[in-house]
């Protein structure tokens, strides 16, 4: 039977950052509360391509999908708050529209018509839009921006012819602001959100729902305020006031009534929803006993939403531990110029990141080197994997100026290097090793206790690998592969013996990790960062009794782990 999909289009106002992608993420989890399918769209306005190019200190993050799409951060948040398996579909920007409408116009498809932002560009969105549904109950579509700017303009005009394409009950426009609070004196504005509302007006799109970011709780007589001026009803303004975790949010948008506002308006029927998953996740968030600090040695530090999955899977890994993971973020150029200092002192674990080029490359070596011979519980995820390659046969097989070709073209021992094939290929974003590879974990190892199975898939971005050369030195130093490629011709995961937890991963476990569903890799590291706490604090705990000169051995004497 055909059935027709229903789109939320969620634009915003005021200003960015509001967390239009964290509505929508919880307005789809609570559709799938309600057993509804869903999927998710993130148009971006932007003219590059994809945001594979971009400095993640502009732009946070890039999200790498199954199918290997380098898309927005959003996208993120949407697969850990959804079941939603998205791909290359799922995420466009102004740049792709663009190129597809120039390459038709070159191919003579527009069969001689000036080709116009209306109806070509429009139609180009559209398509785009209407192929996503693809059966599912509900698609949510997010317009990147701010209402208001010249960029999403095309896109707004075809979110608005939309609703006469596909009939007005098949389509729900749910507007994100901003409702200031005036410390002088003492209120909630709502003249920006008015203004907004309007703005919206003027390219033809009424608001269904208005979403108001909040400090402080508000009152109804605000709601009704907002209703009369924004031409809504008083139960369609829905407040979300600040929230201490972000997993809260759909419990939030719950209390207020927005997914039973949304199916009415849209005319679904369903069953109430089923939250007990969302709520004991966050009672649990709410009783977390323990506390760890993890420092991340990286580039791109001062924009935290630049290692945005990565902060999500290591506050899950800790939640499955009942612990609150503080992140210390430390420059590694800072390493380099200040050493090491005091910079670790407080750290339960160390963890360097991915990342490209080669500045700071020094200073993360060191801080692996730290963690090395402290026996600081170590995570490397892609470049920090490689940098603990490095390190180890620098220091621990002594290949003298051992490095990733990467950093040093010329380096007498190229651990890390390029693959053959890779290496003719020019064009930049055209190189990677991108999506989903399969990876075998070899009996007898670390890895294969961790994931307690022989065969994973988890998703990479980079162009550098393990040069299979030194796979025996390596060894010998300690070293061992931790997981393979099933032609064993890559190596995805490194282990070493002896320490308490050092693995590099080749490539990033943090894109498939669920608030709900810890990724094994960070569920087992906070483990044992944890369990370094609290094997050093139990031992300083008895020192002055019995065991006095043990506090003046070296810690990794004093706690071994697993
Ligand atoms: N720069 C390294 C490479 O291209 C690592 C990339 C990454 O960490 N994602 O292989």
């Amino acid at each position: 039977m055909y059935k027709s999909t229903k789109f939320i289009f969620i634009t915003g106002g005021v200003l960015s950052s509001l967390g239009k992608g964290l509505s929508a993420a919880s307005i789809a989890a609570l559709m799938e509360c309600r057993g509804l399918t869903v999927t998710l769209l993130k148009m971006d306005p932007y003219i590059n391509v994809d945001p594979g190019t971009m400095n993640p200190f502009q732009h946070g993050e890039v999200f790498v999908t199954e199918d290997g799409a380098e898309t927005d951060l959003d996208l993120g948040h949407y697969e850990r708050f959804t079941h939603a398996v998205l791909t290359q579909k799922n995420n466009f920007t102004t740049g792709q529209i663009y190129d597809a409408v120039i390459q038709k116009e070159r191919k003579g498809e527009y069969l001689g018509a000036t080709v116009q932002v209306i109806p070509h560009v429009t139609d180009e969105i559209k398509n785009k839009i209407r192929n996503l549904g693809n059966g599912v109950d509900v698609a949510i579509v997010e317009v990147g921006g701010t209402v208001g700017d010249i960029e999403s303009l095309p896109f707004l005009e075809a979110i608005r012819q939309l609703r006469a394409d596909l009939g007005p009950q098949n389509v729900l426009y749910i507007h994100l602001t901003l409702l200031p609070y005036m410390k002088t004196s003492g209120e909630v504005k709502t003249k920006p959100t008015q203004h907004s509302v309007k703005a919206l007006r003027e390219v033809g799109i009424q608001a269904d729902i208005l979403i108001c970011r909040t400090e402080r709780k508000i009152s109804r007589e605000v709601k009704e305020k907002i209703a009369l001026f924004c031409n809504v009803r008083p139960e369609e303004v829905i407040a979300a006031e600040d929230v201490e975790c972000i997993y809260e949010v759909p419990l939030k948008f719950h209390e207020e009534g927005l997914d039973q506002k949304i199916v009415e308006l849209l005319n679904i029927w369903t069953r109430a929803p089923r939250l007990d998953e969302w709520q004991a996740f966050s009672e649990k968030v709410k009783s977390l006993k323990q506390e760890i600090t993890i420092a991340i040695v990286g580039k791109y530090v001062d924009l935290h939403e630049s290692y945005k999955s990565l902060n999500e899977a290591l506050f899950a890994g800790g939640v499955h531990n009942g612990t609150r993971v503080m992140l210390k973020f430390i420059d590694s150029e800072s390493i380099e110029n200040e050493g090491l200092g005091d910079k670790f002192d407080d750290a339960d674990g160390i963890l360097v990141p991915g990342g490209f080029g080669s500045r700071g490359i020094e200073g993360k070596i060191l801080a692996v080197r730290h963690a090395r011979e402290n026996l600081i519980p170590y995570f490397g995820i892609c470049l920090g994997m490689q940098v603990a390659v490095v390190e180890v046969a620098r220091n621990v097989c002594r290949l003298e100026g051992a490095n990733s070709t990467e950093f040093d073209p010329g380096t007498p021992h190229p651990v890390i290097h390029m693959m053959l094939e890779q290496r003719s290929i020019k064009d930049k974003g055209g190189t990677m090793r991108l999506g989903t590879y399969q990876c075998v974990i070899p009996e007898g190892s670390r890895c294969r206790t961790i994931y307690g199975t022989d065969v994973i898939n988890e998703r990479h971005r980079h162009r550098y690998e393990f040069n299979l050369d030194y796979a025996e030195v390596l060894a010998q130093g300690g070293l061992m592969p931790g997981g393979l490629s099933p032609d064993g011709k890559l190596v995805e995961m490194v282990e070493l013996a002896d320490h308490p937890w050092f693995i590099g991963c080749q490539f990033h476990p943090e894109f498939k990790s669920g608030p709900m569903e810890s990724h094994p890799l960070f569920s087992s590291y906070i483990r044992a960062c944890l369990d370094r706490k609290l094997g050093v604090e139990s031992v300083l705990a008895d020192a002055h009794t019995e065991i006095e000169d043990e506090a003046h051995t070296k810690p990794s004497e004093r706690v071994r782990f697993g």
